[in-house]
């Protein structure tokens, strides 16, 4: 979106009349507002926009016509050339446009994300280009390897291959998609919003829903993928095993398993994209590999197995369970729903929906739309959260709540459980969780509550104590017949990178640098002793109170680039993260976890290890992570020029 410059025609007068009024409002006003320049519009109309989703606003229908005949008007004004394109709204207009947009102030520091993420106020994106563009052969000379064909993956070797750099992405799939090619159990989907949860420099129209399932977003990234002609380069049915770090040559020597085969290849450095979800947990249970029948994680779904008439027990009830259980539960026998803690999940009117075709037509042929809906959603789940994520340390009910706003948040989504499920004390007592809203990730309501009132849906919450050949027996001595078992019981995520062996300075792995469940990183991308490596989705990135992993992932590869280009047009051999700086990172995440909602001590989730530490999770605004991440500090780095005769990979 943001590097595509606004179409001035859309396609025809009737075109646009039959498709506006089924064009999102708010974002239809701004691209109004941005062509006519008719800021009296905006003042007429803003009252109506109340909050950043399109269910946030209650223009009355016969205003909404006046405006959509207006822009009509200029639509065609333009068409015809009595009109010119106007230039891009900037400062104080831009602001209250911002504001208006999304009914809620938008504070002025955010103006620099905004403009370059939205291509608002004629801001290009942020790329990283050559200050000085190397020599070809110097170029050719350096090589870099990507592990992973997933979304952070995909996205860097789009980055990678824009500059110009040869890089190879090493794939231990048939395909690209990563995590969206992994997950293929009913009902999965994202649950950000699409049109905000894909890559800013390729915005797609054509979503068929505002979260959309799987297939959808797998098949987003391999068109990506062809697009940017990234296939040539990626390596599928290829596994890396190790990467070890040679400091004289300052290389990685990378070992690869293809077809049984082992190889090794050089690289100047590695750009790790292999995520924090990609290894299924399968849980300890006493007895579970005993089972006799069916038994798959939701991460390896077997389609094969038809769920049909059978009595299922599905062990888990986080993202994956959430959308699992109501998928299948009109179709089985019998649903068994084995719960340790109950999740917080919230309504999305717009969570099952479709995407209407008039909605679509706007997307893709109405001037600055496109960018205004990725700004709404943008903020719809980005910082404005944040603030009632903190501890206030006056606040009187510290085990449920966290402060007045989350307080309320709370009662919300009490009242929502409550609706839900017919007001049933039973299951209220099962669901309402004793922690407080956001303290594990935030869920939509799948329509779970609801399944859960089914007349053939058991939510049991006694813990289990063991599985038989077709029983999960539970402490309470309850016996629970099963043909079918599902784990959706989640990923090693404190097992970062694993089972890769990596290997940096002297031989130290990154296992036993970080032990069994302590990652840490510099911004969650580089590790001191680990030259030239770059992890997407490392340690304290994973984002728990909003925003798009694709964003995040943009500021990540945007730094790697950095680093890189840093690299080649210095001359440089390596470089390598100051210890200090890594470990003053990380004490200020530890800081600011110790006043977030992650770290309360009622709640226990796969973002804190063992001693309680936030590992995974984020703890900043979107704001502060990308304003860390546009630029690089050469200062924080130790710098290895080459060696006499060492040459590159
Ligand atoms: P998860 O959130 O880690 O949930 C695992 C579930 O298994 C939890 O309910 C957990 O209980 C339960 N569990 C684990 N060990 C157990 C045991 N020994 N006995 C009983 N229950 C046990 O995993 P997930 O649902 O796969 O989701 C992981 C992450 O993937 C999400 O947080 C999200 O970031 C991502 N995800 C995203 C989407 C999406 O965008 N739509 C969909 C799926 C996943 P406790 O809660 O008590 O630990």
């Amino acid at each position: 979106m943001t590097s595509s410059p606004p179409r001035a025609t859309p396609t025809t007068p009737s075109a646009a009349a039959a498709a506006l009024p089924e064009a999102d409002f708010a974002p239809l006003l701004m691209s109004y507002v941005q062509l006519s320049g008719d800021i009296q519009a905006l003042d007429a109309y803003a009252r109506y926009i109340q909050g950043p989703w399109n269910y946030m606003e209650c223009t009355p229908p016969e205003e909404k016509a006046r405006l959509r005949a207006r822009l009509m008007r200029v639509l065609a004004e333009l068409a015809s050339g009595e009109r010119a394109m106007p230039a891009a709204p900037s400062g104080e207009l831009l602001e209250r446009m911002l504001s208006a947009c999304v009914g809620q102030p938008v504070p002025a520091e955010y103006g620099p994300l905004i403009c370059h993420e939205m291509g608002f106020a004629g801001a290009a994106p942020l790329e990283v280009t050559w200050r000085k563009r190397p020599a070809p052969e110097v170029l050719n000379a350096f090589r870099v390897l990507v592990i992973g064909a997933g979304e952070s993956g995909i996205g860097a070797g789009i980055k990678l291959k824009a500059m110009g750099i040869p890089f190879v992405i090493v794939e231990k799939s048939a395909g690209v998609g990563g995590t969206w090619r992994d997950n293929k159990y009913p009902g999965c989907g994202v649950d950000t919003p699409n049109h905000f949860y894909q890559f800013s420099f390729e915005p797609n129209p054509d979503w068929s829903r505002h979260f959309a399932l799987s297939d959808e977003v797998q098949q987003y990234l391999e068109t990506c993928a062809v697009k940017y002609g990234l296939m040539p380069h990626i390596r599928f049915g290829s596994e890396v095993l190790a990467a070890r770090y040679d400091a004289p040559s300052a290389t990685w020597k990378v070992t690869t398993r293809q077809s049984g085969c082992d190889e090794d290849s050089r690289y100047n450095a590695v750009i790790c994209a292999v995520g924090q979800l990609n290894q299924p947990f399968v849980p300890p249970i006493d007895g579970l590999a005993g089972f006799a029948g069916p038994q798959f994680h939701t991460a390896r779904w077997d389609a094969n197995v038809d769920l049909a008439g059978r009595r299922v027990a599905m062990i888990g009830t986080g993202a994956s369970g959430m959308q699992t259980g109501p998928s299948i539960a009109d179709r089985v026998a019998q649903l068994t729903i084995f719960q340790r803690s109950p999740h917080w999940a919230v309504h999305n009117p717009n969570y099952h929906a479709g995407v209407p075709a008039g909605k679509k037509w706007a997307l893709r042929h109405l001037p600055h739309y496109a960018q205004w809906t990725r700004f709404q959603l943008f903020w719809a789940s980005a910082d404005g959260l944040y603030e009632s994520l903190k501890v206030d340390p006056d606040w009187s009910q510290p085990a449920l709540s966290l402060n007045a706003t989350n307080h309320a948040f709370r009662e919300r989504l009490i009242e929502h459980i409550t609706r839900e499920t017919g007001g049933d004390p039973a299951l209220l007592a099962k669901t309402v969780p004793s922690y407080p809203p956001y303290g594990k990730r935030m869920l939509r309501d799948n329509y779970w509550y609801r399944m859960l009132t089914r007349a053939n849906v058991e939510l049991v919450t006694d813990a289990i104590d063991h599985v038989g050949a077709d029983t999960v027996v539970t402490r309470d001595g309850r016996t629970h017949r099963a043909d079918v078992l599902i784990l959706a019981t989640g990923f090693q995520a404190k097992r970062m990178t694993w089972p890769i062996e990596i290997a940096g300075i002297n031989g130290r792995t990154l296992a036993s640098l970080w032990g069994e469940d302590d990652p840490r990183a510099y911004l969650g991308i580089t590790v001191p002793g680990f030259p030239n490596f770059f992890l997407m989705y490392g340690p304290n990135t994973n984002l728990a109170h909003g925003g798009s992993a694709i964003f995040h992932s943009e500021c990540q590869v945007r730094y790697a680039l950095l680093a890189l280009r840093e690299l080649i047009e210095t001359g440089a051999a390596a470089l390598d993260c100051r210890q200090d700086v890594h470990d003053a990172f990380n004490d200020r995440v530890d800081t600011l976890h110790a006043g977030l909602v992650w770290s309360h001590p009622g709640v226990g989730s796969w973002y804190k290890n063992r001693r309680g530490r936030v590992f995974a999770t984020s703890p900043w605004r979107l704001l502060d992570y990308w304003n860390m991440t546009r630029t690089l500090d050469p200062s924080d780095y130790h710098f290895t020029m080459p060696s006499a005769g060492a040459a590159r990979a």
